[in-house]
């Protein structure tokens, strides 16, 4: 198990006035009762997130937010109650992808230098437009792991949690801990260090001692999470995927100061050699992963290390970069690295290794990102265990599991709904079609 469990879960435990209201209902049932806001969603099947097998017909009761109430899909609206007959349709908990950029676009990738030039606003307002396309292909939660400009991100998420912008629930890691011309330092060929916005070097450092200080000034900033950057980013100039950037002293420093503030820490592995100094230096996950070997698959095994696989982008990249214009040098490491990920993944599922579901958003378009479901059970992963790894298995990872991840009373009213079953055919939820959260239809494009 990881060492540490985060303190600051999304939201504290279920709400006392709507555990008093869920009773008062309960006890007033025989008689007709005024208007209420509570929403009652009628599911054809219900996939709840927990169960192995899919449920037939059942009525969802949100009221305050949360889950009140899961019965049989003909019990009786209340009077004056809202209902959403998703009779034909199949529901599932809100989706969790546990590796979202939500200051990028892929089409970034075609000219990099663009982030020396957006102004603080155009970031703003990219960032809230992403969020919003990531809640409408059905993701009513996302780990931002590690931005450039990690203020936009503790923004937006404040503005959504707030009732100001449309997005998913967000939990960030503020910047990319990052040794200098790292994989999550923006520095590029032809363009000097000086235009380097300073904004974006928060998490640059060198040494155990400043990379400790780093990770205390996130933390104090709002960082929900730290990311480390163990080794090379495949979309990076410089270097090969999987050298390894960080030292095993670094990255524990990292550690060190995040679990005594309740924090995880993932870190960003794309090779045997950084993905066994990470987890001697104790981290909690690895994103990416793609060229571990035997021994370093054991060893994340051992230590209960979670991997979030982004093992859906590398074929967006191929499809797309060179008509785009991506740099070769980008070109060649998607090439390296894709199957080799791959094959890290069944692997890595055939060892019983806790796997999230996680696309790198933001390397592909965020609109896509139910789009790895498919790969996942093309590469033997059962299709419940995908469900799964995208809702109560992260839930469960960050110890959000009294709020998201699942439909079950006390939790977040959080679900989305496809037309047909996936666990027939995965790339339906490519098609997500509605979507709730919080008890409020985000999206209902039936
Ligand atoms: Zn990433």
């Amino acid at each position: 198990m990881p060492a540490a469990r985060s303190t600051r879960p999304y939201r504290r435990g279920i709400s006392i006035a709507a555990m008093v209201l869920f009773i008062a209902t309960l006890a007033a049932c025989s008689s007709p009762e005024p208007a209420d806001d509570s929403l009652f969603v009628r599911c054809g099947l219900l996939i709840d997130g927990l169960a192995d097998t899919p449920l037939a017909n059942r009525m969802v009761v949100i009221r305050e937010e949360r889950i009140v109430a899961v019965v049989d899909g003909d019990a009786e609206v209340r009077p004056g109650a809202e209902l959403l007959d998703l009779g034909d349709r199949t529901c599932l908990p809100g989706l969790i992808n546990t590796h979202a950029h939500l200051d990028g676009t892929p089409e970034d990738y075609e000219d990099f230098s663009v982030y020396y030039r957006r102004t603080t606003e155009e970031t703003n307002a990219l960032t809230r437009a992403l969020a919003e396309e990531t809640i409408n292909a059905g993701f009513t939660m996302v780990w931002n792991l590690g931005a450039y400009f990690p203020e936009a991100i503790y923004l937006v998420r404040d503005e959504i949690e707030a009732g100001k912008s449309i997005g998913p629930r967000i939990l960030t890691a503020g910047p990319y801990l990052t040794i200098p011309g790292g994989g999550g330092d923006m520095v590029m060929p032809g363009h000097d260090e000086s235009e380097i916005p300073a904004g974006s070097r928060l998490g640059v450092a060198r040494g155990p001692e400043q990379f400790a200080e780093k990770t205390r000034l996130a933390i104090e900033r709002g960082a929900d999470l730290i990311k480390v950057i163990a080794s090379g980013a495949v979309f990076a100039f410089g270097g090969v995927p999987g050298a390894p950037e960080m030292t095993e002293e670094e990255i524990a420093a990292v550690v060190e100061v995040a679990h005594a503030a309740g924090l995880q820490v993932t870190a960003h592995v794309h090779s045997a050699q950084s993905g066994k100094d990470a987890a001697r230096a104790g981290v909690d996950t690895f994103e990416h992963a793609s060229l571990l070997d035997d021994e370093a698959i054991a060893m994340v095994a051992e230590a209960g290390i979670a991997l979030s696989m982004d093992i859906y982008n590398g074929s967006y990249t191929e499809e797309v970069g060179r008509e785009q214009g991506y740099p070769e040098e980008f070109m060649q490491k998607n090439e390296e690295t894709t199957e080799a990920q791959r094959v890290v993944f069944e692997k890595a599922y055939a060892a019983g290794i806790t796997l999230l579901y996680g696309t790198d958003s933001g390397v592909h378009p965020h609109r896509t990102s139910g789009w790895q479901f498919a790969i996942m059970v093309e590469r033997g992963m059962a299709p419940m265990d995908a469900i799964k790894s995208a809702t109560s298995v992260p839930a469960d990872h960050m110890d959000l599991a009294a709020d998201v991840g699942a439909i079950e009373v006390g939790r977040f009213g959080d679900l989305v709904a496809v037309s047909g079953n996936p666990l027939e055919d995965m790339t339906i939820m490519r098609d997500v079609d509605v979507v709730i959260k919080g008890g409020t239809v985000v999206k209902d494009a039936r």
